[in-house]
Formats: structure tokens, C-alpha cells, sequence
């Protein structure tokens, strides 16, 4: 796996912790091949893969690569708590328009609509992995 080696240490962290929540950490699998996913969790055999090759094709892949691992570790904690949300308030994760659409774009990839707060809270967390790591720690362990 070459990804860890992009991550900044509290996002290497937070991989430490989704190893330890029993996921399996994968790189480029099939579900990479055409290029819609950056990453992703697979609730049912907890596979948590990232597409390290199609990111590093894009811009600002090194930021990219670290949102991604965070956003996922997000799904990651909704796993440990039977796919619900945090609980976080929506009034409390404003997003800017450009991140309001990416929620809609996952939403049409994946059609769970039944995940579109879940969404919100992965896009809003996804730039904060400290607060990620509390999440963590007090949903998984
Ligand atoms: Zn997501």
C-alpha cells in the first residue's frame, strides 16, 4: 500500500484506529476501475478501500488523498454504530455549495438516500480528523 505514505500523522492515526475497528484497509480494487470512487467503506465485509491511483491523477492529490481517508473513517464509525448518523446537528456543519453537491453526487452513486446525513457529517469531518478521532474513539471502542 502506498497511501500511508501521503498521509499526515493524525490522519495516519486515524488508519491506525480503522485497523483496530477490525476493517480491512485495501488499495485500488475493482470497485477503482472506473474512476467514480476515491474511496469507500463496505459495510458488509468491512472493507475500507481507497483509490490511491485515480487521486493521484487529479489535483491537489495530497490533500485529496488525506480528505478522502478522513471522510471514509467517518463511514468507518457509522459502521460501529449500526450505519446511523453521529448525531451531529445540522445547523452545527454549514458546508459551502461545492461540497452541498459532492453529498449529492455520492448520494447518486451509491442511491442511499437513507445516507445523505450521514454524508453531511463525512464532508463536514472530513477536514478535521482530531475531531474524527474522538468520534472514534467513543463510537467504535
Ligand atoms: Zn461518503
Amino acid at each position: 500500500m502506498i497511501f500511508p505514505h501521503y498521509l499526515l500523522p493524525e490522519t495516519k492515526l486515524l488508519l491506525v484506529y480503522i485497523a483496530k475497528a477490525k476493517y480491512n484497509i485495501q488499495e485500488n480494487i475493482s470497485w477503482c476501475k472506473n474512476g467514480d470512487y476515491a474511496g469507500a467503506t463496505i459495510h458488509e465485509n468491512k472493507t475500507f478501500f481507497i483509490c490511491t491511483n485515480t487521486i493521484l491523477k487529479g489535483y491537489n492529490a495530497n490533500s485529496y488523498l488525506n480528505e478522502t481517508v478522513n471522510h471514509e473513517a467517518v463511514h468507518a464509525i457509522h459502521g460501529c454504530i449500526g450505519l446511523r448518523p453521529l448525531g451531529i446537528p445540522l445547523a452545527m456543519m454549514p458546508l459551502p455549495p461545492r461540497k452541498m453537491a459532492d453529498i449529492n453526487r455520492s448520494i447518486a452513486l451509491t442511491k442511499h438516500e437513507w445516507m445523505r446525513r450521514q454524508e453531511h457529517e463525512a464532508f463536514w469531518l472530513e477536514d478535521k480528523p482530531k475531531l474524527i478521532l474522538k468520534y472514534m474513539k467513543h463510537f467504535c471502542f
